[in-house]
């Protein structure tokens, strides 16, 4: 979100091929040879590789594709005092629980937009994405640009999403104790739709 960067042009490190960027991007996918790279901030200028997967497109023909963190997430609930019952959404799903959502997912993890969304719309994006868990397909030839948030932002943005859901249920929280350990985060692409108004998720229909 820092301005004012001169732009460089990015050769892939793995095969060379020109990096499709825009100013402000701190991951990038190689369209060429299907490879993720994050800027690593400690390491200046260097780019290291993530794994990359794509959702599985609706029948519907996507659009574009955006960038998402898929962050794997071990929740522990230390300390939760609640008016009433069980764990539900988020920290059912995560905490392995299983919740009122179901069975919680073998392999659980956050996914986090990577773009650009303001604050709230980014929240209901990302809440809807982690509880719903959509299958991963192929790895595409697909650009995925635009994604200024790095690993580390998406991590603060899943801790923020936890609280922000707890607090919002009807058995008002009152604390909240929590440990999440989060593992190495993944590039995924998401499609996205041409709607009214400007774009949608392809999965659920939410403005992006
Ligand atoms: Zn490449």
């Amino acid at each position: 979100m820092s301005g004012g960067f001169a732009l460089v042009p990015l050769d892939c490190p793995a095969c060379g091929a020109p990096l499709a960027a825009e100013a402000d991007d701190v991951v990038f996918y190689c369209t060429a040879c299907a490879s993720g790279f994050r800027h690593e901030p400690e390491a200046s200028r260097a780019l290291a590789p993530v794994e990359v997967a794509f959702v599985l497109a609706p029948t519907t023909p996507a659009a574009g594709w955006l960038p998402f963190w898929l962050l794997p997430a071990r929740l522990e609930i230390v300390r939760r005092d609640a008016a009433g019952g069980l764990l539900s959404g988020l920290l059912g799903l995560l905490g392995g629980g299983g919740g009122e959502e179901g069975e919680a997912p073998a392999d659980p993890a956050f996914l986090i937009p990577a773009f650009e969304l303001p604050i709230a719309r980014l929240v209901d994006v990302a809440v809807r994405y982690t509880v719903e868990r959509p299958r991963l397909g192929e790895r595409l030839g697909e650009r995925l640009t635009g994604g200024v948030h790095s690993p580390e932002d998406a991590a603060k943005l899943a801790h923020y999403a936890l609280i922000t859901v707890e607090a919002k249920k009807r058995d008002m929280l009152r604390d909240l104790d929590y440990r999440l350990e989060l593992g190495t985060p993944r590039l995924l692409g998401v499609p996205w739709v041409a709607a009214e108004g400007g774009r949608r998720d392809a999965l659920f229909g939410i403005p992006l």
